[in-house]
């Protein structure tokens, strides 16, 4: 993946402020923070979208979201953090390749929770939800 801005940071092409690297992970500070200490933390080996991790890696990702975390707790003494993906570009995805956004968050921040996005809820009863539940349950 010639083209992929991570993948060359991944390589070393670009620079990037790392927190932590291992075998299958790289985690690094986002160039446009939404918040001090707001880091990613990518797969080395190529993914556009989670669906296309092998298990192993989205297993090493996680571990290293852990890792990072810890980092910033004890680095910023960040009480929270916001932990979340834009997968795919219908989500925001602007960077075509796997990474998961981790924002250090602290009391009074204003930033509200994932909950507080521009969402269009569906109106819905339990009998929808649980319909729902077996068709994605057996897809
Ligand atoms: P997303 O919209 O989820 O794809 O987020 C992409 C993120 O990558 C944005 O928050 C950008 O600020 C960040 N970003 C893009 N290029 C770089 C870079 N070279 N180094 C660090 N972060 C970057």
């Amino acid at each position: 993946m010639n083209e992929c801005i991570f993948c060359k940071i991944v390589a070393g092409g670009i620079p990037a402020a790392k927190v932590h690297e291992d075998a299958q992970t790289l985690a690094f500070l986002d160039i446009r923070p939404l918040a001090e200490g707001h880091a990613l933390v990518v797969p080395k080996r190529h993914a556009r979208r989670i669906e296309d991790m092998t298990p192993a890696d989205a297993a090493a990702l996680m571990h290293t979201v852990q890792v990072t975390l810890g980092k910033l707790t004890r680095g910023l003494k960040a009480p929270a953090a916001t932990v979340a993906v834009n997968d795919g570009a219908e989500a925001g995805q602007e960077v075509p390749h796997v990474h998961i956004h981790v924002v250090p968050r602290h009391v009074g921040d204003g930033a509200g929770p994932i909950h507080a996005l521009n969402w269009p809820r569906p109106s819905t009863t339990p009998d929808a939800v649980s319909a729902l539940a077996k068709r994605l349950a057996s897809a």
